[in-house]
């Protein structure tokens, strides 16, 4: 068995884009800027924007949070949006989901121009991705096409099975590894037969958000298994409280896969490096 290391991979391709920042200044063109909005306090939420500020400064962008009250409505979210959009120094821009009730994230997220949609929600960059067009690729199955690349994982012909269809994960995940000629099956809580269907595959992709959902009787030997869940579940050893847990029941999954993602140190970090490499394509763009 052997480990599909996201925290490796995303260190190597932070360095790539760092040197590729370095050059950019050198030749007298712009830095990337990521801006964030964040509405409210919510510490999740607050924990993430800082998290994606600080990889911004590792690599050499410059970043911008602009931080509203929970109160905000929608006519003035909005309005900050705009403004956003019509900003030249501003190349990408995230919305910290999820927002408060009486902001619609759909009318949000159409309001962010689709050059600078460096999340990859917007109704635009969704279609030219499933057409395998140029577009910002949403981060986790950006991440994750990236590391397997990185690691050679053979796709073509190979039959993937990706358990969840979130409009985030699931559903862009199945249509980038069909682009990578797989034989996609996607996978839901209406899915029947669920472990067979895991049986059939080469690779398994889990993005279920069950604690531990995949167990060794439903993955053949020699798979390559990417899970993607994080789920704190309480642990009153830990000193935070908590553990996280991927949707995988890794001890016993592992000996029988041929590479498997740990979590945490998988898919995360990749995910992470998915936003930075959006934006720098967002400032090639601009
Ligand atoms: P989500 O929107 O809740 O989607 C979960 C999917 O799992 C849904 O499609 C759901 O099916 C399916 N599902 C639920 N119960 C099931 C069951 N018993 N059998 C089969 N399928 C079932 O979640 P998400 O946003 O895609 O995220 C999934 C997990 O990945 C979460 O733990 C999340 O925290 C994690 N995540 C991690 C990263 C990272 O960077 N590592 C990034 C994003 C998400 P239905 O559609 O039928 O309801």
């Amino acid at each position: 068995m052997n480990i599909l290391n996201g925290n490796e991979v995303a260190k190597e391709i932070k360095l790539r884009i760092k040197a590729e920042v370095e050059e950019l200044k050198n030749s007298g063109k712009k830095t990337p800027h990521l801006a964030a909005i964040l509405v409210g306090t919510d510490g999740a939420s607050m924990t993430y924007v800082n998290a994606k500020a600080k990889d911004c400064a590792e690599v050499g962008f410059q970043s911008s949070v602009f931080h509203f009250d929970a109160n905000i409505t929608k006519e003035a979210l909005i309005q900050e949006i705009i403004q956003i959009n019509n900003n030249p120094e501003i190349d990408g821009l995230i919305v910290q989901l999820p927002l408060p009730k009486h902001i619609p994230e759909k009318e949000v997220t159409e309001t962010i121009s689709f050059k600078k949609d460096v999340d990859g929600f917007h109704p635009m960059n969704v279609g030219y991705m499933f057409k395998g067009l140029p577009c910002y690729l949403p981060a986790t199955p950006y991440g994750i096409v990236q590391m397997l690349e990185h690691y050679k994982i053979e796709t073509s012909g190979k039959h993937c099975v990706v358990i969840g269809r979130s409009d985030i994960v699931g559903k862009p995940m199945g249509a980038l590894m069909l682009q990578k000629n797989c034989t996609v099956t996607t996978c839901h809580s209406k899915t029947q037969n669920m472990k067979e269907m895991c049986l059939q595959a080469d690779i398994i992709i889990a993005a279920v958000g069950i604690p531990e959902f995949l167990k060794a009787d439903m993955v053949k030997a020699g798979a390559v298994v990417v899970d993607v869940g994080i789920t704190r579940v309480e642990d009153p050893n830990s000193s935070k409280g908590y553990v996280l847990k991927g949707d995988v029941d890794y001890k016993n999954v592992a000996p029988k896969c041929s590479w498997i993602t740990p979590v945490p140190g998988g898919v995360g970090p990749m995910t992470r490096v998915g936003l930075l490499l959006n934006t720098l394509q967002a400032v090639q763009n601009s």
